[in-house]
């Protein structure tokens, strides 16, 4: 329509009744695992094969993909039953903790903002733990941490911060081991990590650690579904958010906080472990050790070899911009002292040299 009528003005409610009935709203995103996707359409490319014309290069070579996404199966079938076990063995000394990052979103963002009030709004991460654990009559709970940042990179920095932080919180005073368990994705599945767990928090805290990985896209996490309603708490959130370091509103048993960096971090430290991203689960003993699946018994763990690494943190720390509220009521400041009186000088200077009504816009 507007290609047809470019001096075409509309108005938000007028644009939706002209929109088309089947017109749907933007669903969210879903992740999808690449490699079980990749597999099923090898299953239906060997199923459609023409196996008398086919090549047996070609047959043997979708045969061998087809192995591949087995194998990936039974591994994401193993390691789901391995964390379904963990929570089954929950006893009460015992926290599992699944942690999460929700995507970067605009707080009180919905589908559609309007005008002056989309750029009142401005764009925050949330790192999500969600707390397992088992009550006095043997129940099992659930507790959420927030930590709401403006800082929107998803970094290991703002996770082993954040670790810190969180199990500073009395809540787990109670609990003598926590099993880690997070996604794949890289913020998570990085050796720094190893080291923020088995290295930073093990030295601050009287506990036992594992960390243990999900493999890559398969479900939505416990952390997952509480973003869904997650909104909603925000508002709550909003007002309540004082300009301190850590802010709790405790009802419903979720915890927000807000995460500001508030030191740089000079060294990027790693513990190296050879095959690191073969492993899915890790915990101490003599040392740290590895499992291939997370069955949390320590006769199938196996001591690692593991080197430390530090080098010079010189990542970029990507920040939300800062987004002035528009005011409906009084005047707007447009610049500060000191840019007016620039512009000043600057206005003078053109009177000076071209007469007053050139900087006039009629
Ligand atoms: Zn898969």
């Amino acid at each position: 329509m507007k290609q047809e009528h470019p001096d075409i003005k509309l108005d938000l409610s007028t644009f939706y009744t002209m929109c088309p009935p089947n017109f749907k709203k933007a669903k969210k995103r879903v992740y999808m695992c690449s490699i079980c996707t990749k597999g099923e359409q090898s299953v239906n490319c060997l199923a459609r094969l023409n196996l008398f014309e086919a090549n047996k290069e070609t047959k043997r070579s979708i045969e061998y993909e087809i192995d591949l996404y087995k194998d990936h199966l039974s591994i994401k079938d193993m390691q789901s039953a391995a964390y379904k076990a963990c929570l089954d063995r929950l006893i009460s000394n015992d926290c599992v903790v699944v942690m999460g990052f929700k995507e970067n979103f605009k707080v009180d963002g919905g589908p559609v903002e309007i005008g002056a009030r989309f750029y009142t709004k401005s764009q925050i991460s949330d790192l999500g733990f969600a707390a397992i654990y088992i009550d006095s009559v043997g129940k099992k709970k659930y507790k959420y941490f927030n930590y709401m940042s403006e800082i929107l990179s998803h970094n290991p920095l703002y996770v082993s911060d954040c670790l810190s932080d969180l199990f500073r919180d009395t809540f787990f005073g109670r609990f003598n081991r926590i099993h880690l368990w997070s996604d794949s994705r890289p913020h998570f599945r990085l050796q720094e990590l190893l080291y923020s767990v088995f290295i930073n928090l093990t030295n601050i805290f009287n506990k036992i650690f594992t960390l243990n990985y999900f493999t890559e896209y398969h479900k939505k996490s416990v952390v997952d579904g509480h973003f869904d309603g997650l909104l909603e708490l925000i508002s709550t959130f909003e007002t309540t958010a004082a300009k301190s370091q850590t802010t709790h509103k405790d009802s419903v048993e979720v915890v927000f906080r807000i995460y500001r960096k508030n030191k740089s971090r000079d060294y990027i430290k790693r513990i190296i472990v050879k095959n690191f991203k073969s492993y899915m689960s890790f915990g101490m003993g003599d040392g740290i050790m590895d499992d291939s699946i997370s069955t949390l018994s320590p006769n199938d763990y196996f001591l690692l070899k593991i080197k430390l690494h530090v080098r010079v943190d010189d990542r970029l720390t990507k920040m939300s911009i800062p987004q002035i509220p528009v005011s409906t009521k009084g005047p707007i400041e447009l610049m500060g002292p000191n840019s007016q009186s620039t512009m000043d000088t600057r206005i003078n200077m053109i009177h000076n040299i071209f007469g007053s009504s050139q900087t006039s816009f009629t």
